[in-house]
């Protein structure tokens, strides 16, 4: 089976329209979505609208979560929280009712599901050091559990032995006596200095994983942020990927 696994889509409709057009040429079978559909960009009811027509397996991130459960954006840093209610306002109640809908954590296959961090789906970690990722390999028990959440792809990898290690290349081989915590960064918000879109295709039947990034035109979703009043650092981010 080969999945195409994006995440972190975050309201950006031309980065996930652009990540949409090259999963296509990828003969991926199935499209699997990590969460944060909404949150921070202009376009939150029509990227629910695309998610929810062509990934399989949906899950929810701690934007879609707060945009229910408003206690959640006391978390939030200010950017965050305005954008959130910004989205609150926007969003349609179908679109709502979708978002309500989506489970913490799934399994798929072989390989394992979260938006944010295995040990605790809902309370939102973030795994960005090998030490923190070393904590959440007993929290799986698959031999893959795929990420999102810190916007930074990333590759930890645990080995029969139990050493532990940061993988940077985009493509690897899944080795049968390691295990793997990997990252999808973000398609419409990436934070690794790199303003591509970011999402991953993952081949259980060569067992290979691969990162692909994906130029977008970040100007046009900037202009609408700036016409919905959205803030300007989440505006400027854009341009830098940080
Ligand atoms: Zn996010």
């Amino acid at each position: 089976m080969r999945y195409a696994i994006i995440s972190d889509i975050h309201s950006n409709l031309e980065a996930l329209t652009a990540v949409y057009n090259d999963i296509k040429k990828q003969a991926v079978e199935e499209i699997l979505c990590l969460g944060d559909i909404v949150g921070y960009g202009p376009n939150p009811n029509e990227c629910i609208e695309i998610v929810r027509a062509e990934c399989s397996v949906v899950i929810t991130g701690n934007h879609d979560y707060a945009c229910l459960e408003r206690s959640e954006v006391e978390h939030f840093n200010v950017f965050a929280s305005q954008s959130i209610f910004w989205t609150i306002e926007v969003l349609s109640d179908l679109a709502l009712i979708y978002l309500a809908e989506l489970p913490f954590e799934k399994k798929v296959a072989n390989f394992n599901l979260v938006h944010a961090s295995p040990d605790n789906p809902s309370v939102w970690n973030y795994i960005l050091t090998l030490d923190q990722a070393i904590y959440n390999f007993s929290y799986f028990d698959e031999q893959v559990c795929f990420v999102g959440h810190t916007h930074k792809p990333t590759i930890f990898v645990e080995t029969e032995g139990k050493e532990y290690s940061r993988e940077r290349k985009k493509h690897i081989k899944i080795n049968k006596d390691e295990r793997y915590l990997i990252n999808v960064g973000s398609v419409g918000q990436p934070r690794d200095s790199n303003a591509a879109a970011s999402y991953a295709i993952f081949d259980t039947d060569n067992m290979e994983y691969e990162l692909r990034r994906v130029n977008y035109d970040f100007r046009k979703t900037q202009k609408k942020m700036m016409e919905s009043n959205l803030p300007n650092f989440l505006i400027e981010r854009l341009a830098s990927g940080r």
